[in-house]
C-alpha cells in the first residue's frame, strides 16, 4: 500500500520512491547528519540543480521562528518573567537543540512538498510489496 507523502517525510524517506532514506543514521546521533546524493533505492539525485539546498533556508528560518514563537510564549506564561536574559537564553538554548531537527527537515520538507521536479512515483513501492511477497510464497513453499 502507499505510503503518504507526511509519513514519508516524517520518516526522512525519498520523496519519489517513499523507500530509500534520504539521510544516514539518526537525527539526534553524535556521528555527523550525512545527506544522500542519490536515492539508495530509485537513484534519483535530490540536489536537482546546483545550490538547490539554499533554498532549505528559508524552510529553516520559518522552522526556526515557530520554535523560538513557541518557547518565548511557554518562557512567558511559566516565569512571567520580563528579563530580556530569559527569553535570550531560552532562544540561544532553543536553537542549538533544533539545529540538527531543522537541517533535516527543511530539506525533508523542500524535497517533499516544495520541489515539484520530484514527484512520487508509487511503482517503486509496489515492486518492492511484490517483490516481498513473491519472497514470502517462495518460503512457504520451501516449507
Ligand atoms: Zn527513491
Amino acid at each position: 500500500m502507499p505510503t503518504s507523502k507526511f509519513h514519508a517525510m516524517i520518516h526522512s524517506k525519498c520523496p519519489k520512491c517513499h523507500v530509500g532514506n534520504v539521510f544516514e543514521g539518526k537525527v539526534y546521533s553524535l556521528r555527523k547528519q550525512q545527506m544522500n546524493e542519490v536515492c539508495p533505492h530509485c537513484g534519483v539525485k535530490y540536489e536537482v540543480e546546483p545550490g538547490y539546498f539554499y533554498a532549505a533556508m528559508y524552510v529553516s528560518y520559518a522552522l526556526s521562528v515557530a520554535e523560538i514563537v513557541s518557547v518565548s510564549v511557554a518562557i512567558a506564561i511559566l516565569t512571567g518573567s520580563e528579563s530580556p536574559w530569559f527569553y535570550l537564553a531560552g532562544l540561544a538554548i532553543t536553537i542549538l537543540i533544533f539545529a540538527p531537527f531543522n537541517f533535516r527537515y527543511a530539506r525533508l520538507i523542500l524535497l517533499h512538498f516544495l520541489t515539484p521536479k520530484i514527484s512520487y512515483d508509487p511503482r517503486y513501492e509496489l515492486a518492492l510489496e511484490i517483490g516481498e511477497k513473491d519472497q514470502e510464497a517462495r518460503a512457504n513453499k520451501k516449507n
